[in-house]
């Protein structure tokens, strides 16, 4: 990351662009950026457009098995991140310099079109362009994403991620279920190309879908 970047400002901003996507409706949603030193994380349960630099969160980046506030927000009222344990997760896992989460439609359906019950599973991506976004990926390649189970509360989501990242190690992303996604990459760059790419091909899963052209097993057709 350039030393002339405000990163707190590019949290702000880059949660006013997943708004606009309808990834961050209803407060949902959110991004951590980490630099060598700190992690910037949005603040929990407010409106994701509206965020300014100062209600960013700084975190302590050098240790990660704990969370260490660095600079608070001005207004005493707001709280980290609900995802803050699952943006770690990324961070620890993987050595993420960003993690994002989107509450996007896409990625819902079409993990229900993958497994029903709302319970885990997997969707497969096959046949699309847009594969080529995926790190190590290409075109013709057939990418299966993790989907985990939701749970009432999103840091009970942390053990389930973690084992699903590591059955997964060559996808950055895990789906959960009726809910939405975790995206993350090697830097903010990354974690936003792989979100993109991905909510697409959740869209194409559904059309494809909705055309009668999907296969399940296989990735649409
Ligand atoms: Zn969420």
């Amino acid at each position: 990351m350039p030393a002339n970047v405000d990163i707190a400002q590019l949290v702000c901003e880059l949660c006013q662009g997943f708004y606009a996507l309808g990834w961050a409706s209803g407060t949902g949603g959110g991004i951590a950026i980490r630099d060598a030193d700190q992690i910037y994380v949005a603040p929990s349960g407010v409106q994701k457009e509206r965020i300014a630099r100062e209600d960013v969160f700084v975190l302590d980046a050098t240790r990660l098995d704990r969370v260490q506030v660095v600079r608070r927000p001005a207004d005493a009222s707001l709280r980290i991140s609900e995802c803050q344990p699952l943006f770690f997760n990324a961070f620890r896992e993987r050595d993420a310099g960003a993690a994002m989460h989107s509450h996007s439609l896409w990625p819902v359906l079409a993990a229900r079109i993958a497994a029903p019950g709302g319970g885990p599973g997997v969707l497969t991506l096959r046949g699309f362009e847009m594969l080529k976004g995926l790190r190590g990926k290409g075109c013709f390649d057939e990418v299966r994403i993790p989907i985990i189970a939701n749970t009432a509360r999103e840091a009970d989501l942390t053990d389930a991620m973690a084992a699903a990242m590591r059955a997964h190690l060559d996808v950055d992303a895990v789906i959960v279920a009726g809910h939405g996604m975790y995206v993350w990459g090697h830097n903010w760059v990354a974690a936003k190309t792989q979100a993109e790419c991905l909510d697409w091909l959740c869209r194409a899963v559904v059309e494809t879908h909705r055309l009668g052209l999907y296969d399940a097993a296989g990735g649409s057709a």
